[in-house]
């Protein structure tokens, strides 16, 4: 199963991936993930991709593609992931499909850009193992520290109010135009954002059309 979930910043990309990975028993493979623990260590790619990173700005596709071509390299890969904010521009989705990915489904996450903005600033990322939570709608069980690996949760410095107006703007005008992309191949499914969690999630398996 090789799988797409698009959605604006906050949308619960994240959130749901892990959950349809350990559910398909695949890897989720988060571009932003990657670039932040890149940045972390201080390699040639987390130099490159700061920057940009801090002003809420995409990172350049070269930088990305071959990010992504490498971790598909990787024996985990062998029977599917999920994309996790990667294809994030018309380029890079190109990319995909001259390395020949066949994509089994792109799942588009709907939500309104006043929901993103109040949801951002609730949100809390393990500073350890990447895991995401917010204070309010998918609390941890101890206040600031993860579930998973009892790391520190932090905010991430990008989903301040000015930069999350930019991170908004650029979703529609680089990464919305895969909508239409992915609709003329037949592969795109839309899922409205419900009340919880668990209701959108509901949704996507639909969507899937696998076992819930
Ligand atoms: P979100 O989806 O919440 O915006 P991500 O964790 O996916 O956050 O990405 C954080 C930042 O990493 C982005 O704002 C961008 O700078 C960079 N980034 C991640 N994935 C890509 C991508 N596919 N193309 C370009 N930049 C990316
Ligand atoms: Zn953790």
């Amino acid at each position: 199963m090789k799988l797409i979930l698009l959605g604006p910043p906050g949308a619960g990309k994240g959130t749901h991936s892990e959950t349809i990975a350990q559910k398909l028993n695949i890897p989720t493979i988060s571009t932003g993930s990657i670039l932040r623990a890149a940045v972390k260590n201080g390699t040639p790619v987390g130099l490159q991709a700061k920057a940009y990173m801090d002003a809420g700005k995409l990172v350049p596709d070269e930088v990305i593609i071959g990010v992504v071509a490498e971790r598909f390299q990787e024996p985990d890969c062998a029977n599917g992931y999920i994309l996790d904010g990667v294809p994030r521009t018309i380029p890079q989705a190109e990319a995909l499909e001259r390395a020949g990915i066949n994509l089994d489904r792109v799942i588009s996450i709907e939500i309104s850009d006043d929901e993103i903005v109040e949801r951002m600033a609730g949100r809390r990322v393990c500073a350890s193992c990447g895991a995401t939570y917010h204070v309010t709608n998918i609390p941890p069980k101890t206040a600031g520290i993860c579930d998973k690996c009892g790391g520190v949760l932090e905010a991430r410095a990008d989903d301040e109010p000015e930069v999350v107006r930019t991170r908004l703007r650029v979703y529609h005008e680089e990464t919305e135009p895969l909508k239409e992309f992915y609709s003329a191949r037949g592969l795109l499914r839309s899922v409205q954002t419900q009340p919880t969690a668990e209701e959108t999630f509901a949704e996507m398996i639909k969507a899937l059309e696998i076992a819930p």
